[in-house]
């Protein structure tokens, strides 16, 4: 059973939300477009693989894309699941052409049929979640529980290959659809071996409880600033910036477009990137909507409340 679902990563909505909000001419735009390119592909792949673990009975217990947090250190999984006698950890790595695992010097490169790059070991990756894992459950007074790692591999078309021990690299590495299989093979093992049941359950809402959301410091990491965040409502038909609202109807300059909700879109923008509230003076700034009460009107609409308090607007 699945008690946490995948949504699109907050640094994915966050790169989203931003790209189309920056000057082109901003230094570091190619940069981020690759990385919201790389983040989008790595969530396509996670998505084949939570489509294959779906197929597990459903006394297993599935979390994806879980934030914890050891030794106040925050780690990141891209899968977690609870079997009846066992944890399993799920990395998935999303790569085309052919990657190979070398387990003498450790390393592991993807060829794309024009020339090799070097990543990160994942067996090294999965090694540490695995012991950061196993320190949260300590942390939360589990003991003994075996922890097991996967690596999957989502595109069904990638060539797997090894230099030195291949059945090591066999036995945690495989294309995401046989993840389901190998998991049930080990935990029957574990049960045949005498290891007690989990409550998996319970580790799962423990796991669930605890669960942070990934954050992502878009403006630490990319040097914007809340200047560089270019304001106004987007066209939802051409994707210019700037409509204008006449007789509650937002009116696109470029290709005529009419609509009455792009707004909306703009309000999340600022959300995400600029603060969780907003004022009305602000959402007069960001929307370039001069009228206090045009705006407190669109406010009263949106799915916000009002924090008497802060005077601005917040999620629910
Ligand atoms: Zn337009």
């Amino acid at each position: 059973m699945i008690i946490r679902r995948r949504t699109k990563p907050l640094p994915l909505q966050k790169l989203d939300a931003v790209i189309p909000r920056l000057s082109p001419q901003f230094k570091r735009l190619p940069e981020m477009q690759l990385d919201a390119a790389n983040r989008y592909k790595g969530y396509i792949g996670e998505q084949k693989v939570d489509y294959h673990l779906e197929l597990l009975p459903g006394n297993f217990t599935i979390l994806h894309d879980v934030c914890l947090a050891a030794n106040n250190k925050s780690f990141q999984i891209d899968s977690i699941v609870i079997s009846p006698h066992a944890i399993f950890i799920i990395e998935v790595k999303n790569y085309d052409g052919t990657v190979t695992f070398d387990t003498t010097f450790k390393q592991f490169t993807r060829n794309n049929g024009d020339k090799d790059t070097g990543y990160r070991y994942p067996i090294t990756q999965a090694e540490s979640s695995k012991l950061k894992l196993t320190n949260w459950l300590h942390e939360q007074n589990y003991h003994d529980i075996p922890v097991h790692y996967l690596i999957a591999v989502s595109d069904p078309s990638t060539i797997i290959k090894v230099n030195g021990d291949k059945q090591a690299i066999a036995e945690v590495v495989m294309h995401g659809e046989y993840i389901p299989m190998k998991v049930m093979e080990i935990d029957e093992k574990f049960a045949r071996s005498g290891q007690p049941r989990l409550e998996s359950r319970r580790i799962g809402e423990a796991m669930l409880w605890e669960c942070q959301e990934f954050d992502f410091e878009i403006v630490g990491r990319y040097g914007i600033t809340n200047k560089d965040i270019l304001t106004g409502v987007h066209c939802p038909e051409c994707g210019r910036l700037g409509m204008e609202r006449r007789r509650k109807t937002w009116h696109c300059t470029k290709c005529g477009k009419a609509t009455k909700y792009a707004h909306i879109r703009a309000i999340k923008d600022y959300l995400l990137l600029i603060n969780s509230s907003i004022s009305n003076k602000e959402c007069r700034r960001f929307l370039r909507l001069p009228s206090r009460s045009i705006v407190t009107r669109i406010l009263q609409k949106s799915e916000l409340v009002y924090q008497k308090k802060h005077k601005s607007w917040e999620k629910a």
